[in-house]
């Protein structure tokens, strides 16, 4: 048997050389003749592991000074309702624009904190565009705008970042942050699963501009206090060390592939390649989605006869493509072209499809 490519949209594939490397230190790590996953977290050699990662972080994405870097937990599900909790008064009003599951689902989490309204949605056509910046207007009195810049379900992306003036931006990265550069200084507060684009599930990474850890935010325990976490140097209970330093690994792969204008150019390629194949299909595969709004990251399409669907499944896994099946809310199939994914595994699956498609076509 051998790594087939992968296509899951989460928890997703790994870059194989960080997956060697963690299995060749697995069982000794750095001297300590221990695992990584079995020394303490305020020891020296993992702190320093920690520092380093989030070091790299900071490189990668050009992270300013005024903005405090944290490593949680509780996935970004957890943070949907911990944001509101942090960033806002109780019943205050909080914003938030609506383009797929995802953000629908941080909107329903907030409810029970703040005035959470939807200022613009696309679910009347099925989620398959976003709005037009000039087509919404955020409350002077919010506590802040919150987004979804890529709709891991829908495979809906922004091309570009809501501008909410003096009103703070939230955006949930989780399923394209790392993809590309993007200006931090445009954001109030970034969060990503670790799960898509950083490393194992269990981590939460979160970017946040320091003047909003000063909020009062609504009375909670010390343990869903940003300000604290970013006090302790998220060690303020054990941290997922074993996710953190895995995140280090990948961090230091994207470097090593030339950083993140390297990684978007291969992977503007990858998703090119395959919404081509789609398209050139003859009506074949079909994606819904606006053409400026197809994600980069995550692309659902839908073949002509659904009855064909279990056969390509069957097939494409047995062409060692695995993962495809689409989520339940969309149907059809839905391929994620993650930074793990190499080139070679969309040509892959592009090959795959046209072959499918000749044959049952
Ligand atoms: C996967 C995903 C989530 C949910 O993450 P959990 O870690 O399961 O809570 C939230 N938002 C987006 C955009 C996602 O892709």
């Amino acid at each position: 048997m051998s790594r087939a490519f992968n296509f899951s949209a989460g928890p997703a594939g790994l870059p194989e050389a960080v997956l060697q490397q963690a299995q060749e230190e697995l069982l000794e790590w750095q001297g300590e003749r221990a695992s990584v996953m079995e020394i303490s977290h305020r020891g020296k050699a993992f702190i320093a592991c920690a520092e380093q990662a989030e070091h790299d972080l900071r490189k990668l994405l050009d992270v300013p000074p005024d903005y405090a870097v944290l490593f949680l937990q509780g996935g970004a599900t957890q943070h949907f309702a911990q944001i509101p909790m942090n960033l806002a008064a109780p019943g205050q009003a909080a914003d938030y624009l609506l383009t797929g599951s995802w953000s629908l689902k941080a909107l329903s989490e907030a409810g029970p904190y703040v005035d959470a309204q939807s200022i613009a949605s696309s679910e009347g056509d099925g989620f398959v565009d976003i709005p037009d910046a000039q087509a919404w207007s955020v409350r002077a009195d919010a506590a802040y705008l919150h987004y979804t810049p890529n709709e891991t379900i829908h495979g809906v992306a922004y091309d570009y970042v809501p501008e909410a003036g003096a009103v703070p931006l939230v955006a949930d990265y989780s399923s394209s942050i790392l993809s590309a550069p993007l200006d931090v200084r445009r954001f109030g507060l970034i969060y990503a699963g670790a799960q898509k684009n950083i490393g194992p599930s269990g981590l939460l990474l979160m970017i946040i501009r320091r003047d909003l850890l000063e909020r009062t935010g609504q009375a909670r325990a010390r343990i869903f206090q940003y300000a604290a976490h970013a006090k302790e140097g998220s060690m303020l209970n054990t941290p997922p060390t074993f996710a953190w330093y895995l995140a280090g690994l990948v961090f230091k792969w994207l470097k090593q592939q030339g950083g993140l204008s390297a990684i978007a150019r291969i992977n503007a390629e990858k998703a090119e390649l395959l919404y081509r194949t789609i398209d050139e299909s003859a009506g074949f595969y079909r994606n819904p989605v606006a053409k400026r709004a197809r994600s980069v990251m995550n692309v659902p399409f839908t073949l002509h006869d659904p009855e064909l669907d279990v056969a390509f499944l069957e097939q494409s896994k047995a062409a060692g493509l695995l993962a495809l099946k689409g989520h339940k809310l969309v149907g059809g199939m839905r391929a994620s072209l993650y930074n793990a994914m190499p080139l070679a595994g969309v040509k892959a699956l592009t090959e795959f499809m046209t072959e499918f498609a000749r044959r049952h076509g």
